[in-house]
């Protein structure tokens, strides 16, 4: 069973067998995020970008649970030098878990350190699990290479983010999953706070339309999703 947790912004935690997959773990200090760290199992912990909203609690978290984290090369060396256990990768790689895999591909956007230094290129990351795609986009605008991905490595999941001003908005997030090639779509990094507010109603109308699932998550909500 491999269920997908949605903490709220960008956050994400996927529980597979005996894994718990973290992913940009923005809890201290979101005011909309959901998740029981106590009761859950966190084996690994992914960050798409050094921005304070994504790498979140990644460095305290690792350090007491003795959990990974798996960024890009730069963002992990800074993760290291904080005393956390850290893996760096950069575009195109991928790496191997006991679960599943997952592969590092570009996003569109900027990516620094809380202190402000360079915390090198932002990412999506594509995790495979028993045979399930998910993408999750990291922060971005709509770019070309989704189009790459999309007929490359074809995921079943999208996860997007929405709310505009620092990543794509609406319109731009529909057009990226066509491109993606994506069956499922799950809205995200939107509403936490008004900057990026979105309308998740309209974004949900327009993703059937075009024949595919959306699924707006409620801060804390879990699916299943080994379909
Ligand atoms: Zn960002």
């Amino acid at each position: 069973m491999v269920s997908l947790q949605y903490i709220g912004h960008s956050a994400f935690y996927i529980k597979t067998g005996d894994y718990g997959i973290l992913i940009d773990p923005f809890i201290t200090g979101n005011p909309k995020a959901v998740f029981d760290l106590k009761n859950n199992k966190i084996t690994d912990i992914f960050v798409t970008h050094g921005h304070s909203d994504h790498l979140g609690d990644a460095i305290p978290l690792s350090k007491s649970l003795n959990a990974p984290i798996c960024t890009i090369f730069e963002l992990a060396s800074y993760c290291m030098s904080k005393g956390a256990a850290a893996q760096g990768i950069n575009m195109g790689g991928k790496i191997e878990y006991p679960w599943g895999s997952a592969r590092f591909l570009p996003a569109f956007h900027s990516s620094s350190t809380p202190e402000g230094f360079y915390a090198g290129m932002p990412a999506s990351i594509l995790f495979e699990i028993n045979g399930i795609k998910i993408y999750h986009a990291g922060d971005t605008c709509l770019h070309a290479e989704m189009k790459t991905a999309g007929e490359v490595y074809r995921p079943d999941i999208a996860l997007l983010p929405i709310g505009s001003h620092y990543t794509m908005g609406v319109n731009d997030a529909i057009n990226a999953a066509q491109w993606l090639n994506a069956k499922h779509i799950i809205p995200m990094h939107y509403n936490t706070f008004d900057l990026i507010n979105a309308d998740t109603d309209y974004f949900k109308l327009k993703i059937e339309e075009l024949g595919k699932k959306c699924t707006v998550l409620y801060c804390g909500e879990s699916i299943k999703i080994n379909e």
